[in-house]
């Protein structure tokens, strides 16, 4: 790069390629233009006041520089030392190309289907409200990310290569809007052929990907990794195992835990999605009548603390989707979960969000007998308890939010964009009263911030459950390798480790290194 300049300008210049060229060949000269390129680096949009201002940082590269990206991985060696990743979410397809970057073999074992077979199980859900325990919104190819939202962007603070992540993405498919958007996200509709696109590129490199295969137990000698045996008979052989199962794989924990592998309970968070219609966010936070067509559609971020029985506890929003849709997420029949994902124009006419309260020590406490999977089982209870209340189906319970705040049962629900339909109803009929009144405290409180918020204008729904990991599985800072067990490496958001698509796939790649290292 030769240099780079910040601008504040008009949304009309800013998102206009002609008129980004006219400010620019004003601002540093037609000659330096012509014998240069330049590319947008960052763009934010600064919506607090009534002049919308787009923050841009403009970089300008030599007149030959190449932009273009690859997803061509290097063929890797007939010698190539083999690593088992477990799971195809995005921490172990970001190891599998990280692997095979580093000429490791990845040998990808994953319960589900590919992305094209996974997409008839989501509508037998949606349809039928048949849930496939090993081919849902959770499970199979891409994971609990691949028909989502795909925002990008992260909270952790643990540095990583993000950009690396962001340019693997552009190379197999994503817009290239995604490098510079301070908000990036990619969407439902373009997810699943970049994942299918990224499979490919490992296995033409000389990696294996084996769909239908669900890991049923792990083959440990001498406290060390040896293999894996899968529901139908499969077994791989390998001494280095990256486990990267996600948050709702409960057989792999409840496996650990009878295996006397060390894991522990985590705090995690539970509650409801709230929906409400995108105009009326969009009025909100814009603070205009009509979103202009150069404005995103708008999203919130809320958070606030609330105390019950004298134990303070966060409430916050969670994913929130802009022009989305609520998705039923349970990993088997008879539960109720939901959750949210928006295609990338994000043009649904319905804003959601999670509205979530954190799980505290003392509420982990009531299940204790449970042990490390104390969580888990709180989890599991609250899902069955909202599905017996829907008799198995997968209609989910709704209630207008001031009903809500007021403990009043609703008799009737808005349209929504929940395919599978509402019930609505009292959500204190499933959830606990440790997690019901912190939310209607929070609810007032985020009414506060955004007038109208909690009012009867929008529904929540539930339950929101799989917000991250209720389990640990611990290991080493520097190794990264599991305290006990030689060769086995927890990773992704099911060891405790990310919280998203992009910490989870960064956390894929630090695993993948720490297993090169480790040769
Ligand atoms: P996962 O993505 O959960 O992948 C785990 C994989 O392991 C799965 O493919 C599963 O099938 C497989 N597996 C499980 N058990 C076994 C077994 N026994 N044998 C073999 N394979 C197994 N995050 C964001 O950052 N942005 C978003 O917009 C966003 N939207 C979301 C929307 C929805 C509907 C959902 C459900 C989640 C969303 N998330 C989002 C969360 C995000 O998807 C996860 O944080 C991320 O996918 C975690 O990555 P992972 O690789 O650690 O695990």
């Amino acid at each position: 790069m030769i240099d780079q300049r910040d601008f504040v300008l008009s949304p009309e210049i800013a998102h206009s390629p002609e008129k980004l060229a006219e400010f620019l060949t004003a601002e540093m000269g037609a000659a330096f233009l012509e014998s240069t390129k330049y590319r947008i680096e960052k763009r934010s949009i600064d919506a607090r006041s009534r002049q919308i201002k787009v923050n841009l940082r403009i970089g300008f590269y030599e007149k030959d520089y190449d932009f273009s990206l690859s997803a061509q991985l290097p063929s890797l060696p007939k010698s190539a030392k083999k690593v088992l990743i477990i799971g195809s979410g995005p921490a172990g397809l970001f190891a599998a190309i990280d692997f095979v970057k580093k000429g490791i073999k990845p040998i990808v074992i994953e319960r589900g289907k590919d992305v094209r077979e996974r997409r008839r199980d989501l509508a037998a859900i949606n349809r039928f409200n048949l849930v496939d325990p090993d081919s849902n919104y959770c499970f199979g190819e891409g994971g609990a990310g691949t028909y989502s939202d795909g925002k990008l962007y992260t909270r952790s603070t643990k540095r990583g290569d993000i950009k690396g992540v962001l340019e693997t993405f552009v190379a197999h498919g994503a817009n290239s809007d995604i490098l510079f958007e301070a908000h990036p996200h990619i969407g439902t509709n373009k997810l699943p052929g970049i994942i299918a696109s990224m499979r490919d590129a490992v296995i033409a490199a000389g990696g294996e990907v084996h769909f239908n295969h669900r890991v049923i137990d792990f083959i440990i000698e001498n406290k060390s990794i040896k293999g894996v045996i899968c529901q139908n008979e499969a077994e791989f052989q390998a001494d280095r195992l990256l486990l990267a199962t996600g948050h709702s794989a409960r057989d792999i924990f409840q496996l650990l835990q009878d295996k006397g592998v060390a894991i522990e309970a985590k705090p995690f968070a539970i509650g409801v999605r709230i929906e409400h219609q995108q105009s009326f966010i969009d009025q909100a936070q814009y603070k205009v009548k009509k979103r202009p067509e150069y404005l995103p559609p708008a999203s919130f971020s809320l958070v606030t603390q609330s105390n019950f029985e004298g134990i303070q506890r966060g409430v916050f929003s969670f994913c929130m989707c802009p022009g989305g849709f609520i998705v039923p997420s349970a990993t088997s029949p008879k539960q109720v979960v939901v959750n949210g994902m928006s295609p990338s124009r994000r043009d649904s006419k319905y804003a959601n969000s999670g509205i979530v309260v954190s799980i505290v020590e003392q509420d982990l406490a009531r299940y204790k007998e449970f042990g490390a999977l104390a969580g888990m089982q709180m989890q599991e209870e609250i899902e069955q308890k909202a599905g017996t209340l829907v008799g198995g189906s997968q209609k989910a319970i709704s209630q207008y939010t001031l009903d809500f705040i007021q403990g009043k049962a609703s008799k009737s629900a808005h349209p929504t964009s929940y395919v599978p339909g509402l019930e609505p109803g009292e959500m204190r009929e499933f959830l606990p009263d440790y997690i019901s009144a912190p939310l209607a405290q929070g609810f007032q409180d985020f009414n506060k911030k955004i007038p109208g918020f909690s009012s009867n204008l929008g529904q929540i729904i539930g339950l929101e459950s799989r917000t991250s990991s209720p389990v640990k599985i611990p290991r080493d800072k520097e190794s990264l390798e599991h305290p006990q067990i030689n060769g086995l490496y927890p990773c992704g958001e099911g060891g405790g480790y990310a919280g998203g698509i992009m910490s989870a796939a960064l956390d894929g790649i630090r695993c993948a290194e720490a297993i090169a290292n480790s040769f």
